[in-house]
Order: structure tokens, then C-alpha cells, then sequence
């Protein structure tokens, strides 16, 4: 062991970092985002932001981002029909900040975090790396292996009494939503738990699939998370957000570090808000893309996951990694999330759906499992 890796915190000794391969490729398909450029419209607006801001920069930004929270409070008023104010608000460099923040107020040594695997990566790896406590609960659905079932995570989350729950609705990397029931049996179950719904996909699901927003009410420890990396195609800005209690958000204050959103992205994600339409307008393309890649890999002979979400499992792989290699000799980058038999395709345009099909066509049959 090299001399600088023997002084890291032991509890982080032998971990490994996020790592989804950021390479050149054609068709790039692993990290959810959209393959969409921001519109024209829209880029006009952020330059001119930016330049108005731009003489301030000396300056330190608002530390509370006042007029983002409001706008992305009427966002979500908006969008999920739940009232909601600035004070409801907060927001960081991508949610994994905000989720940052909620595991340094309410996790650390001595506390537990449950999640329900698989599930998003970065929910242990933030709650570890302030020295939380990581349950891998599961999933353990009689109805399939994918879905969250009430009875297995309210047992779960009464044994481990967390200080933390973490569920994800519409979840990554399986895809489907997560019903409002689940939410509020394990709220009810964990009574001393921060229970965040991470809800990244949102803006994907399936009609009829209700936000956990519409919980909030009467819940103060109930956490709705949110980005505008994936619907909002705003990947790059790194801007994520949460609604919770008045009482919770401000709690975070103690914990951000001061000045976390610069002015920049303050003024470029109000841009981005003023364009919420624009912003989200590919979203029916993308899920028409998205129920094309179910049908296309289902006629293929794979087995696809239901999804909510911009992407799908794909399960019925003899072997992922060598499947992911294959598709990547072809140009095509999907993400091999460690779940034996399955990948996950992110859902883009047109031709990169006409792309993912024909290299998936183009494998050896030994790439498919043996129907068993
Ligand atoms: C992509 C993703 C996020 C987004 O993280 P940002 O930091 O906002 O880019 C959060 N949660 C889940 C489950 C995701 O898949």
C-alpha cells in the first residue's frame, strides 16, 4: 500500500470511487442523460444572463438563492400540482449535493442509512463518505425481482430503525416508479427516519404515477429530491433540488458550505426555469424512444424491465460485461451496472434507438442467456 493511501480514513480504505467511462464514442447511452442540445432559444436567454451577471462576479452570489427557490418552487407547484414556497426549497450542485447535505445533517458516525438494492450507487457511497452506516436492504418483490414490496421494506426499515431511508421513485437502475403507499408504510415504520424519495425521473413516468410531493403535506420528515440533469436535459449545470418541511431546509443551512451555487449557475438555471417548456420538450420523444427500446430488445429475444424512467434494464444476457464490450466495439456506450445478466440503455434520439437495436442484432446468439 502506497504511503498517502495508508493515511485515508479506514472506513474508506478499499472503496472505489463513482465511475461511469466518460469516453468519445457515437453513441453515447450510460449516464441518462438527454442527447438533446439545449435549444437555441433557450441559449440566448443563459448568454444574456450570464453576461448581466457577469460584471458582479467580484461579488459573493445570494448564500440563499432567493429567487431560485422561488422559481423552482413554482416549478414544482406547477408540474405536480402540490403548493409549494420558496422556503419548501433547496438546491445544490446536481442533487447529489443536496443528498450530500441531508446525510451531513442527519447521517454520520453512529447513525444507519437504509436503501433498497439495486438502487441508485451514489446513495451509499454519499452516506459512507461521512462515515453513515449503509444497510443494503432488498427489494424482495414476489411480483418480480425489481420492484420495492411494501411488506419486505416496512419489515426492513422497522428491524434497522434508520436515521435514514432512502427510496428512489421512479427507480434507477431498474426503471419502474414506486407506489405512493410504500413511501408513506415506510415512512410510518422508520419514526425517527429522514425518508428521501429520490426522484430523479420524475418528469418520465407513466401517466398516472403520482409525485411523492403530493406527501409532503403533514410529513416533516419526508424528502422529495430532484434534478435538472435529466428531464430538464441541464446535465451540465449541476442543478439539483429538494422539497421538504421549512423547518427540515433550513436545517441544511448548517451543513453547505457557504456560497455553494455560484452566481453563474444561479442565473443559468433561472434561465432554463423561464424556459421550463422549451426545457422539457423532448420529454415525449424521449419516451417514445423509450417504449421503442422495450419493444425492439423484447422482439430480440432480451427481456426488458418496465420503465418510467429514460432508460431501460435489459435482462437476458449471458454475460454483461462481455455484452457491454461487444456494443462498444460498435460504437455504442451502455452502462453495465453490475447486475448479472442486464444492462442499462439510456432512451436518446431516433437513430441512436436504430443504433442500439442493430448492434444488439448484429451480437452472436451466445450473447443471449440459455432460456433456463
Ligand atoms: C442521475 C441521477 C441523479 C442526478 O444527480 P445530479 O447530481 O442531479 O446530476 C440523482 N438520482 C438518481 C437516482 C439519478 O439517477
Amino acid at each position: 500500500m502506497s504511503e498517502i493511501r495508508a493515511l485515508l480514513r479506514e472506513d474508506l480504505q478499499g472503496r472505489t470511487p463513482y465511475g461511469a467511462p466518460q469516453l468519445e464514442v457515437p453513441v453515447a447511452l450510460n449516464t441518462n442523460e438527454s442527447s438533446y442540445d439545449v435549444p437555441a432559444v433557450v441559449v440566448q436567454t443563459i448568454l444574456e444572463r450570464v453576461a448581466a451577471v457577469a460584471p458582479g462576479l467580484n461579488r459573493y452570489p445570494d448564500r440563499e438563492f432567493a429567487q431560485l427557490r422561488t422559481a423552482l418552487a413554482s416549478y414544482l407547484t406547477e408540474t405536480t400540482g402540490v403548493t409549494l414556497t420558496a422556503d419548501h426549497l433547496w438546491a445544490g450542485n446536481g442533487s447529489n449535493e443536496v443528498l450530500s447535505h441531508l446525510v451531513q445533517a442527519f447521517g454520520g458516525q453512529g447513525r444507519t442509512a437504509l436503501g433498497f438494492t439495486p438502487s441508485y450507487s451514489m446513495h451509499p457511497i454519499i452516506s459512507r463518505g461521512v462515515g453513515t452506516t449503509w444497510v443494503d436492504g432488498l427489494r424482495g418483490a414476489p411480483s418480480g425481482i425489481f420492484d420495492l414490496d411494501l411488506e419486505t421494506a416496512v419489515t426492513q426499515a422497522r428491524e434497522t430503525q434508520p436515521d435514514l431511508v432512502f427510496l428512489c421513485s421512479p427507480n434507477n437502475p431498474t426503471g419502474t416508479a414506486l407506489s405512493l403507499e410504500v413511501v408513506k408504510a415506510v415512512y410510518d415504520a422508520a419514526p425517527h427516519a429522514i425518508v428521501v424519495v429520490d426522484e430523479a425521473y420524475a418528469e418520465f413516468a407513466r401517466p398516472g404515477t403520482p409525485s411523492a410531493t403530493t406527501l409532503l403535506e403533514g410529513r416533516d420528515r419526508l424528502v422529495v429530491t430532484r434534478t435538472m440533469s435529466k428531464a430538464f436535459a441541464f446535465a451540465g449545470v449541476r442543478l439539483g433540488y429538494l422539497a421538504a418541511s421549512p423547518e427540515l431546509t433550513d436545517l441544511l443551512r448548517l451543513v453547505r458550505l457557504p456560497y455553494h451555487l455560484s452566481s453563474v449557475t444561479q442565473a443559468v438555471a433561472l434561465a432554463a426555469l423561464e424556459h421550463a417548456d422549451t426545457m422539457l420538450g423532448m420529454i415525449k420523444v424521449i419516451k417514445a424512444e423509450r417504449d421503442r427500446l422495450v419493444e425492439g430488445v423484447a422482439a430480440l429475444g432480451l427481456a426488458p424491465v418496465p420503465s418510467d424512467a429514460n432508460f431501460v434494464l435489459v435482462g437476458g444476457l449471458a454475460d454483461a460485461g462481455q455484452t457491454w464490450q461487444a456494443l462498444l466495439d460498435q460504437g455504442v456506450l451502455v452502462r453495465d451496472v453490475g447486475i448479472a445478466h442486464h444492462l442499462r440503455i439510456t432512451a436518446g434520439t431516433p437513430e441512436e434507438t436504430d443504433a442500439v437495436l442493430a448492434a444488439l442484432a448484429a451480437l452472436d446468439p451466445s450473447h443471449r442467456q440459455e432460456p433456463s
